[in-house]
């Protein structure tokens, strides 16, 4: 059994005394159920207000948005794995399609990202993805694949038990155009059977895979709902509290149905 996992990922959005009021108002307006389990990833620098503003007993978890794969050094503007434990965080997001096309991150730094999470006690959550030129030249499958293989190279199945891919076409993400379900579906079913046969079965079927790419209240019941997506990661839409609150209520229907 997956659970399902609905994750914010703020970008670079709010000041550290906005984003503590944010998660005030969304306290009180986020449907909780022990189905779902809700991370907020918002910038570095709202981490400490958001852990501080979500209290010792919240049930929403903190991620990142990053992280350097040293643990220290002369590394200026970056930000470490045990930085990120150490303000409360247990995901981080990595590899995401900005990182890899706006800051020129290839696979081989994304996989030492992923090593440096796992090696932090931090779940990475690995972002794979086509653009629309792979999608319309029919390299959609090969490139995802690509992607997942390299970034999770070596990994033992241990280690694949506390990491999340979530797939994010790049045509999808912040352009309103989501995937269909369809869409979605396929990708995420090349995916679960490139881990069955990589590693295991068992190891496949315990992954879970998250959808991201233009969710929104509107088609959030339509993907989630379907039992190979289990969950979303939501940029444009968990920046208001009322349709994050709607995104988290459409993944609690999964498990009522
Ligand atoms: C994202 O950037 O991870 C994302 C899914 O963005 P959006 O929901 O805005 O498309």
């Amino acid at each position: 059994m997956r659970t399902t996992l609905i994750v914010g990922n703020w970008k670079m959005n709010k000041t550290a005394s906005e984003a503590a009021s944010f998660v005030r108002e969304l306290l009180s307006t986020l449907p909780m159920s022990p189905t779902v389990e809700v991370v907020l990833a918002p910038p570095f620098t709202a981490l400490e207000s958001v852990r501080t503003a979500l209290g010792p007993s919240s049930r929403m978890g903190l991620g990142a948005q990053n992280l350097h794969w040293e643990q220290q050094g002369a590394f200026t503007g970056e930000i470490s794995g045990p930085m990120l434990r150490n303000l409360g965080c247990t995901y981080v997001i990595v590899g995401h399609s900005e990182r890899r096309t706006l800051f020129g991150e290839r696979d081989a730094d994304i996989h030492k990202k992923v090593r440096a999470a796992l090696a932090n006690q931090l779940r990475p959550i690995l972002c794979v993805g086509e653009s629309l030129g792979e999608r319309e030249a029919g390299r959609t499958e090969a490139i995802v694949i690509g992607q997942v293989t390299a970034g999770l190279a070596d990994l033992t199945s241990q280690d694949l038990a506390i990491v999340t891919i979530a797939y994010e076409p790049v045509w999808a993400i912040g352009t309103g155009r989501a995937a269909t379900t369809e869409q979605a579906v396929a990708v995420h079913q090349a995916i679960r059977s490139c881990i069955a046969t990589g590693w295991n079965k068992k190891t496949a079927e315990g992954l879970r895979i998250l959808y991201g790419g233009s969710v929104t209240p509107q088609n959030a019941e339509s993907l989630l709902t379907e039992s190979d997506i289990d969950g979303a990661l939501v940029g444009g839409a968990c920046l208001k509290t009322e349709s994050f609150a709607t995104i988290t209520l459409a993944a609690q229907k999964k498990r009522i149905r």
